[in-house]
C-alpha cells in the first residue's frame, strides 16, 4: 500500500536530496513544496511586486494570485523535476540567493499558503507521494503515514547550499549565505500561518555529521520500519 511520506525542516539541510533519492528508490513521486513558494517569489520580482522599502504589494499580489501556475515537468535526461511558471522552466532562476532572500515573506502571506497548500493536497491524493517542505506534515498532509523533520547546524547548512552554488557557477559570499539560512529560519518560525515546527509525530534527524549515503540509508530504514 502506498502512502504519503512528508518531510520537513529547517532551510538547505539537505531535505531535497533524501527525498528525491528515497522516491526515486521505491518509485514515488517527488515533490518540491519550497520551489512553489520560490516560483511566486519569482514571480513578484519580475512583475515588481516588491516595493522600494522590499515589503510586498499584497493586494495586487492577491490579485493576481490566480494568474500565477505552477507545475512540474520531469527532465527526460536527468529524471529529475523541473519547476515551471505559466509555462517557462525556472527551475535555475528560482535556486538564485536572490529569490532565497525574498520567498520568505512570501511564504507568510496566509493566502499565498492557502493557495499552494490546496494544490499541494491536490498533488498528493494519489499516494506515494514524497513531499518536503516546512509544514507538510503539520499543515499540509496531518495524516501522513511517516514524518521526518531534518536538522543541521546553521555553519554546516550554509556550508552545503556554497558549495552547491558554486558547482553551479553561481558566486555567493558564505556570510551573505548564513545569513540568509539564519533569516529564513527566523521568518519561517515566527510567521503567523503553519510556522515551522516538528510535528509531535514527526522523527526527528540531525543530520550535521552525517554523509550523504548515511541519510540515505537512515531514511530508508525509516520508510522500511
Ligand atoms: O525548501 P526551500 O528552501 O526551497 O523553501 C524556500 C522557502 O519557502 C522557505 O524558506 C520557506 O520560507 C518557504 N516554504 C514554506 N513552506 C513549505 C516549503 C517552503 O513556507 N512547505
Amino acid at each position: 500500500n502506498k502512502i504519503i511520506i512528508a518531510i520537513d525542516g529547517f532551510s538547505s539541510c539537505g531535505k531535497s536530496t533524501m527525498a528525491k533519492d528515497l522516491a526515486k528508490e521505491i518509485g514515488y513521486i517527488y515533490i518540491d513544496s519550497g520551489a512553489m513558494y520560490r516560483a511566486v517569489t519569482l514571480y513578484c520580482i519580475e512583475h515588481g511586486l516588491f516595493l522600494a522599502d522590499g515589503s510586498i504589494d499584497e493586494d495586487k499580489l492577491k490579485q493576481q494570485m490566480s494568474n500565477i501556475h505552477i507545475s512540474f515537468r520531469l527532465d527526460t535526461e536527468s529524471g529529475r523535476p523541473r519547476t515551471f511558471l505559466n509555462g517557462t522552466d525556472v527551475e535555475n532562476q528560482i535556486r538564485t540567493l536572490e529569490v532565497s532572500s525574498h520567498v520568505s515573506p512570501v511564504a507568510a502571506l496566509g493566502f499565498v499558503r492557502e493557495a499552494l497548500v490546496r494544490q499541494q493536497q491536490e498533488l498528493g491524493k494519489e499516494k506515494g507521494i514524497v513531499m518536503d517542505g516546512r509544514d507538510i506534515g503539520t499543515a499540509v498532509f496531518p495524516d501522513a503515514e511517516l514524518k521526518i523533520f531534518v536538522t543541521a547546524s546553521a555553519e554546516i547548512r550554509a556550508q552545503r547550499r556554497y558549495d552547491e552554488l558554486k558547482a553551479k557557477g553561481q558566486e555567493a559570499s558564505f556570510e551573505d549565505i548564513l545569513h540568509n539560512v539564519e533569516e529564513r529560519d527566523r521568518i519561517d518560525q515566527t510567521r503567523e500561518v503553519s510556522p515551522l515546527r516538528k510535528a509531535d509525530d514527526a522523527i526527528l534527524l540531525d543530520n550535521s555529521n552525517m554523509t550523504i549515503a548515511e541519510q540515505k540509508e537512515w531514511l530508508m530504514n525509516q520508510y522500511l520500519q
